[in-house]
């Protein structure tokens, strides 16, 4: 893949993962200011906290999103960006286009999804 190809999927990939963390702060808000309008009690504070706390961890879904992410953006730095993880083939530009986080190519993504 040529350094302009590069360029493009890493564009692509740090705006997908600032749109990941810009959702994930989004929620997070929506969450509080719901929160904060449900707290009315002093008793509940020990549990509150705890609550809190735990919705300032990712879901296990935006942990691996932005894991894939911070994958392929290293693969761009390294050059081994857009080859299958499986058999080592290329992956296609419009695959990536539509995926640029995928590590697999359409055949062995196919085989994957079979055998779950
Ligand atoms: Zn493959």
């Amino acid at each position: 893949m040529n350094q302009k190809d590069l360029n493009m999927f890493r564009e692509l990939l740090l705006e997908k993962k600032e749109n990941l963390l810009k959702e994930v702060h989004k929620n997070r808000e929506n969450r509080n200011n719901y929160h904060y309008k449900e707290v009315g009690d002093t008793a509940d504070v020990a549990a509150d906290s705890y609550e809190k706390e735990f919705m300032f961890e990712l879901t296990d879904k935006e942990q691996r999103l932005l894991n894939t992410i911070e994958v392929a953006l290293h693969k761009i730095e390294s050059k081994t960006y857009g080859i299958c993880e499986e058999c080592k083939g290329k992956i296609t530009i419009d695959r990536l286009k539509a995926v640029p986080f995928t590590s697999l190519c359409v055949e062995c993504q196919a085989k994957k999804e079979a055998t779950k």
